[in-house]
């Protein structure tokens, strides 16, 4: 082959975005003309298929991606299929003499990821892959007996003292496009990949409530660090303001690299960082914990991470019940209007499940990884696990939250019931925390009893720990 017809292959995969992108700049520094594709692989043996919101969140993250990829005079391919075998297709059809992608960390993925380098390699194709979507890679946080760190602060505390954060890189200027004629590959048509709901179409509020993409992500970082940032310690707690970054479906598709997020942070305080702002960048520190989890225990979703919860004896709630606490009757409606939910809520809502009804969290994680917008493969089975007890520096049994006086004391104003429960609306302070006693029409009455259902947890989890 002359040099003439060598081209590129860049694989984007959990990475939608321009900005801080190794694999994307390598390929385009070469000078070659380059292919960008982007499979959908709903196939591969352990593959997770993307929950219903995430499908809602991909589609119209690739579409901006594709525009500004045609903004610098290159094209997104879409394709479909095994990973694994559509970009070896991809790569012979191009012609391709390099391939490069930024590394992801869940075993399904790292095992079609080898496979395709040896194949490179085998082939006579040059892979390059680069660290982007996470700030610490797993396998170099360790404790030292060489082990993986069980506890957080330790390996956050290890993380911060162990290596530097790289500068994020500045987007390319240009991207070869693929070239024209001949090579030019057909791709799958967006819309032919069906990721938008249809009837019903229950999108609305997602749509109401977000901007997936790269700008979308760069405005949520700017305004976050403009308002919020310096009063996170508190605001995070509180979900009727916003007062957190809600970045989170942002990192989960890779719209914005942690590194650009650290760097932003380090520009704004370049003298020091503000406590508040610290406790931001530890939270950052807990997604790459969960990633580190997920690692080295690559069925999190599916095992308990303390093989003990083994035993326990979760009771399976009966249907009526669990779609209560799955639309949120009786509150917790944030997620199923918005596909998000403010963490203090979800930690509320997942110990009302595990605890109260004493569900298993397995139910919880999939309904989560089916309705969140940043359905994460690593941070949601791991804080699932935390909130049942059954986690890596798990949340201890006796620890379940009371709804009610979480309410009272992290929206005491009621702004939070107000928005998303609006029945309550002309509740007075006092009473929209216990609305089932204040007669509300068509309220629903409660699920269960708090005081008795707290007790009956404490007794299942007694008897775990006793053995
Ligand atoms: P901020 O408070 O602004 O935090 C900044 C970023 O730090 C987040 O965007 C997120 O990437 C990371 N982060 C914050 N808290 C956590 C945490 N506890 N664990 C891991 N990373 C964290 N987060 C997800 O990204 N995907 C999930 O699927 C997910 N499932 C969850 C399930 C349960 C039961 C619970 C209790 C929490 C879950 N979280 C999940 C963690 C957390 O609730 C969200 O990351 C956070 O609410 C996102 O909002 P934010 O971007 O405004 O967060």
């Amino acid at each position: 082959m002359t040099s003439s017809e060598e081209t590129a292959l860049v694989w984007l995969r959990d990475d939608l975005r321009l900005d801080d992108n190794p694999a994307l700049n390598s390929a385009a520094a070469l000078g070659l003309p380059v292919t960008v594709v982007y499979v959908l692989d709903e196939e591969s043996a352990g593959i997770r298929p993307l929950g219903g919101a995430t499908r809602w969140w991909l589609h119209h993250s690739l579409a901006r991606l594709a525009s500004s990829l045609e903004a610098r005079g290159s094209r997104l391919l879409l394709r479909r299929g095994p990973a694994g075998r559509v970009i070896k297709e991809v790569a012979v059809h191009a012609g391709a003499t390099h391939l490069f992608w930024n590394r992801r960390y869940g075993q399904p993925e790292r095992s079609i990821d080898a496979a395709v380098k040896a194949w490179a390699g085998e082939n006579g194709l040059e892979a390059s892959s680069f660290q982007a979507n996470l700030l610490f890679e797993p396998w170099t946080v360790k404790t030292g007996s060489g082990g993986p760190y069980k506890v957080f602060t330790p390996f956050w505390r290890a993380c911060l003292a162990g290596q530097e954060v790289r500068d994020p890189q500045e987007p390319p200027a240009r991207i070869p496009g693929p070239p024209q004629g001949g090579r030019l590959q057909a791709g799958d048509e967006l819309d032919s990949w069906r990721l938008l709901p249809s009837s019903p179409d229950w999108s609305g509020g997602l749509s109401a409530t977000w901007t997936p993409g790269e700008e979308g992500a760069r405005h949520r970082l700017a305004d976050f660090l403009d308002g919020p940032a310096e009063e996170y310690g508190t605001g995070r707690n509180l979900p009727g303001i916003e007062g957190t970054s809600r970045l989170s479906p942002h990192l989960r598709f890779g719209e914005v690299s942690p590194f650009r997020v650290w760097r932003e942070i380090r520009q704004r305080f370049p003298h020091k960082v503000p406590a508040d702002v610290g406790i931001f960048r530890s939270e950052l520190g807990w997604r790459e914990f969960c990633w580190q989890l997920l690692y080295n225990n690559p069925d999190l979703a599916t095992r308990n991470y303390r093989p003990e919860f083994d035993r326990f004896a979760w009771q399976q709630p009966g249907r009526s019940e669990l779609a209560a606490w799955q639309q949120g009757r009786t509150g917790y409606r944030q997620l199923w209007q918005t596909g998000w939910m403010h963490n203090r809520v979800r930690m509320a809502a997942a110990s009302f499940l595990v605890k109260n009804l004493l569900a298993d969290w397995r139910i919880g994680e999939q309904w989560f990884w089916d309705t969140l917008v940043d359905a994460d493969a690593a941070s949601n089975p791991a804080n699932w696990q935390w909130v049942a007890g059954s986690g890596a520096d798990a949340s201890p049994y006796y620890r379940i939250f009371n709804p009610v006086t979480q309410s009272r004391k992290f929206d005491a104003g009621g702004r939070y019931l107000r928005e998303f429960v609006p029945e309550l609306a002309d509740l007075d302070n006092k009473s929209i925390h216990e609305p089932w006693k204040t007669g509300v029409p068509d309220y629903p009455e409660p699920l269960v009893e708090l005081p008795q259902s707290r007790e009956r947890a404490l007794a299942a989890y007694q008897q775990l720990k006793d053995g």
